[in-house]
């Protein structure tokens, strides 16, 4: 059930989204400039020996480390110098987006669900940085692997957000790594838990590493949990779809 306060919100949010605006595009333009980067790099690397392909699985683990970084530390706190960010986040897709009522109703929504491409832009621009470095010091093939890994990240995360947030589960609901963030995410839409709990958008990796899981289990329960619930931490700062506390119903 949706609030009259989030009713409300998006009422007002959607009032000022541009009559131009449009979600296919906005989205089309992402995987655009995603695909075309990881297209342009991958193109660039010959004959790669295990340990130049092993750089893939390294940048998903700190691709998804920095994603932490940045929702708990950037997306939810108001940072001076970054206060958009916060702005758009905490105070907008969550208000947007609650956990009782966590679904957009049209592509017009995706003004909220995905980051606008810029986001995208400084990120390729960060990590071909990395890879540039990495090129220089080590060898070409591992510095491009960097940019399509990154690419990839990135394209991963704006995915599995939108299936978060789409009402239509028949299929994702049984798809591995898609149904454990969409309960994972869905949950941190959890006001009560939002501001520190579930952090992660591709995989749970650096939520279970860091202790910020709402979950009690070990990493590969963390991976495949899907939409169990039973593993869910039971010390969390409020009880999750309970009364709200005496004070706050005053
Ligand atoms: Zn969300
Ligand atoms: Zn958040």
């Amino acid at each position: 059930m949706m609030s009259p306060r989030q009713a409300a919100f998006r009422a007002a949010y959607r009032a000022q989204i541009a009559p131009a605006y449009s979600g296919l595009i906005h989205v089309a333009l992402i995987y655009l400039i995603g695909g075309s980067a990881l297209w342009y790099a991958a193109r660039h690397i010959h004959g790669a020996s295990l340990a130049e392909v092993a750089v893939v699985p390294a940048v998903m683990i700190l691709a998804n480390t920095f994603e932490w970084f940045l929702h708990a530390k950037i997306m939810h706190r108001p940072v001076p110098g970054f206060m958009g960010i916060y702005n758009r986040h905490t105070l907008a897709h969550h208000q947007f987006f609650t956990e009782d009522a966590p679904y957009h109703d049209s592509t017009r929504d995706y003004r909220i669900v995905f980051f606008p491409p810029y986001a995208l832009i400084a990120f390729l621009v960060m990590a071909s940085a990395g890879g540039a470095v990495l090129g220089q010091i080590w060898s070409a093939n591992a510095g491009w692997f960097v940019v399509c890994a990154a690419a990839g990240m990135y394209m991963n995360y704006e995915f599995f957000h939108w299936c978060c947030h789409v009402r239509d589960d028949r299929i994702i609901r049984h798809v591995p790594f898609v149904n454990t963030i969409r309960r994972h995410h869905i949950a941190h839409h959890n006001t009560a838990i939002m501001m520190n709990k579930n952090m992660n958008l591709t995989y749970p990796f650096a939520d279970w590493l860091f202790g910020t899981s709402d979950l009690n289990r070990g990493l590969l329960g963390h991976l495949f949990n899907g939409y169990q619930t039973r593993f869910v931490r039971t010390d969390l700062s409020k009880p999750r779809g309970g009364p709200p506390p005496a004070m706050a119903a005053e």
